[in-house]
């Protein structure tokens, strides 16, 4: 079993007689008892195991949905009905969610086995797994190294195979970036291709549930299964969601590669090298590359800080002890109420999120940075979508560096520079994924990152295939 990482595999064992759910369901429990990476902070092992004796006897009347056969754990962020979700915080330990997830939802119905629930940064706050009330997660590879954040659970699970695939969510790249440490492939869809219901809010008009596998095709499969219409979020598109399978790539390709992310001065040398010999052998196989200017780089973190704070401190208003979770035993009037639970409940990177968010909100500096910051974005919106009307994908690596060491960043500004490489998809709602292609002399894996236009997933699922094909 250790070799299966693909549904269609899965599937193709399953109606061979080759292989049980039951069976399946065991080995990942077995192997997620004996992890020490600390992915897993609960695992639903009885109702797993119910769920794949039902859907085997489903697969074999004919009458299974599309994804039977695929076992999956869920971020720390999504809600999964009678189930805990905390958001790895303790301000919402041990709350229960009172429904699921629309994304979650859609996937059950369509016969997905949910196995557990994945640690993650505390509101979906950082870029290595360390913002946790469980404790790091550690990188499958190396235990000294962090596997990325915020899902740094959901790409580590998938990396050790404790389960076939995850969710994650992406609000400035913690798809992306942990899929890229840990040599997965990770996706970020549309903003708007994926209801966000369900999903415990961190920066509205940026987050997205998205999905880690070994492969796009699953990728694919899940998000056309997860997207669609939803009356409980508004900002979801009724645009048709992307194919099931992925259709081989027709056509050679106008590839924008924006320099400018390249002359990034901590950009790992080596992952540089390897991007260009990238570069060499899609030109080689016929793609036109062409390299563009995007002046925007040194604004692209600032702008993301300013409006993700915004948006954080208003969405965190509602944990203040009277309706979600945690209350402080010192809470005696309604102001420490609010002052000694969110004290208590809040993590110190949340917390200064909170404070910049209210800051860059408070009268006198509204227009100097929230609404300057709105107007970058705009202004990225524009370039990006002037790049996109002259190339059908963007191209670039997705992190600056492999995996570095738990511990290792301490300077928060250090570590929000991390997400140099994959903020530039949120801040403009286009899709993006992370290609596990690159391995570095250090032995950690790396990815290569590929943004299309608005709902044009299709394209990057299929440049997604013939990018795998290369990996080195
Ligand atoms: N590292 C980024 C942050 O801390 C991205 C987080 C995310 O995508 N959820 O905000």
């Amino acid at each position: 079993m250790e070799n299966l990482r693909s549904l269609a595999e899965i599937k193709n064992q399953m109606a061979n007689d080759e292989l049980s759910l039951v069976d399946l369901c065991k080995h990942y429990l077995n192997k997620i008892n004996n992890s020490d990476s600390n992915a897993f902070i609960e695992v639903f092992e009885d109702e797993a195991l119910i769920k794949a004796k039902e859907i085997d006897e489903k697969f074999k009347t004919g009458n299974a949905g599309l994804l039977a056969g695929m076992i999956i754990g869920i971020k720390d962020n999504i809600c999964y009905k009678g189930h805990c979700v905390s958001a790895s915080s303790k301000i919402l330990e041990n709350f229960n969610s009172l429904f699921s997830a629309t994304s979650v939802q859609n996937l059950i119905t369509e016969d997905v086995i949910i196995i557990g629930r994945l640690n993650c940064d505390e509101f979906a706050m950082g870029s290595s797994n360390e913002n946790s009330i469980y404790g790091p997660v550690h990188h499958p590879l190396n235990k000294e190294k962090v596997p990325g954040g915020s899902s740094g659970g959901s790409a580590a699970a998938v990396a050790e195979q404790l389960c076939l695939a995850t969710l994650g969510s992406d609000t400035g790249g913690s798809i992306r970036q942990p899929a890229s440490f840990c040599g997965v492939y990770g996706l970020k869809p549309t903003y708007g291709r994926v209801s966000r219901h369900g999903l415990l809010a961190y920066a509205s008009s940026f987050d997205q549930i998205g999905v880690f596998t070994h492969n796009p095709e699953d990728a694919a499969l899940m998000s056309h299964v997860m997207s669609g219409d939803d009356g409980f979020d508004g900002t979801v598109s009724s645009e048709k969601p992307n194919s099931k399978t992925i259709k081989p790539l027709q056509k050679k390709l106008q590839i924008g590669v924006p320099e400018d992310y390249l002359n990034f001065k901590n950009l790992d040398k080596e992952i540089k090298l390897q991007f260009d010999e990238i570069l060499n052998d899609l030109s080689n196989s016929g793609h036109q590359i062409n390299k563009l200017q995007f002046p925007f780089v040194k604004y692209i973190v600032p702008c993301y800080y300013v409006l993700t704070t915004a948006e954080a401190c208003s969405n965190l208003a509602r944990y203040d002890g009277a309706h979600y979770g945690h209350r402080s035993e010192l809470a005696n009037n309604i102001e420490t109420t609010y002052e000694t639970t969110r004290t208590e409940g809040f993590g110190i990177e949340v917390k200064r999120r909170i404070m910049l968010g209210n800051f860059v909100l408070s009268s006198g500096y509204y227009d100097a940075y929230f609404t300057k910051a709105q107007k970058v974005r705009r202004l990225i919106k524009n370039k990006t979508k002037e790049m996109l009307s002259d190339n059908d994908v963007l191209l670039f690596p997705t992190c600056p560096s492999t995996a570095f060491n738990i511990g290792e960043i301490k300077d928060p500004i250090s570590m929000y520079l991390q997400d140099i490489f994959t903020v530039h998809a949120n801040l403009t709602g286009i899709p993006a994924a992370s290609i596990p292609i690159g391995t570095h002399s250090n032995g950690l894996p790396f990815g290569i990152q590929i943004m299309s236009d608005h709902f044009k997933e299709d394209l990057l699922f299929s440049f997604s295939q013939q990018l795998m094909s290369l990996k080195k």
